[in-house]
């Protein structure tokens, strides 16, 4: 707890000398541009990763950043969670971050039958992904994660419409780089 402690000291000390920087003016009531939805391991923070202040970004994470498909036995919190942030809040980007090392995503594709029950449920869509290369695993589930949010009506609308845009990333956690992953290529964020 000490290194948290430490850690709010230097928070408090940093927005008393550039409240700007920390406390985004929308702060107060948020107007988040994105939706990021993303692993929850330790070493993936979205919003250090892209310098986001506070508003800016209306972060989703869940083991293996897994988007459900809509109606299935895990889906109510992610469905929940897309609903919040694109109908009520209207964020223009819906962001799919993935990452390389995803211990998620080995324990679906490699471990899956020695998983605890709750977690495999929670990864049963992902054991079928492609194993061998991990970036082509890494954007086969981005891919699963956009086919599955596009069965949300108003999200299928919202794209057609152009008042949202859907991004695929990979965060390598070596390296601190992100990649936008489209059509099986990936280019330099
Ligand atoms: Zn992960």
């Amino acid at each position: 707890m000490q290194r948290l402690k430490d850690g709010y000291l230097a928070f408090q000390h940093a927005i008393n000398q550039n409240k700007s920087r920390y406390l985004y003016p929308a702060a107060k009531q948020q107007q988040p541009h994105s939706m990021v939805i993303s692993c929850c391991d330790s070493r993936v923070n979205p919003c250090q990763i892209f310098q986001a202040h506070a508003g800016e970004i209306f972060l989703f994470q869940n083991i293996a950043g897994h988007l459900p498909a809509p109606g299935s036995a895990c889906s109510i919190q992610t469905s929940a969670a897309l609903r919040f942030g694109i109908e009520n809040l209207q964020v223009n980007n819906l962001i799919f971050l993935a990452h390389t090392d995803c211990a998620g995503l080995k324990a679906a594709t490699e471990n899956y039958n020695t998983l605890s029950p709750d977690l495999k449920q929670w990864l049963k869509d992902l054991k079928t992904l492609p194993t061998g290369d991990e970036i082509s695993m890494l954007q086969a589930h981005l891919h699963q994660n956009t086919e599955n949010a596009l069965q949300h009506e108003f999200i299928a609308q919202q794209v057609q419409n152009q008042t949202l845009k859907i991004h695929q990333m990979i965060y390598n956690v070596e390296h601190g780089t992100v990649f936008i992953a489209r059509n099986r290529n990936l280019t330099a964020f």
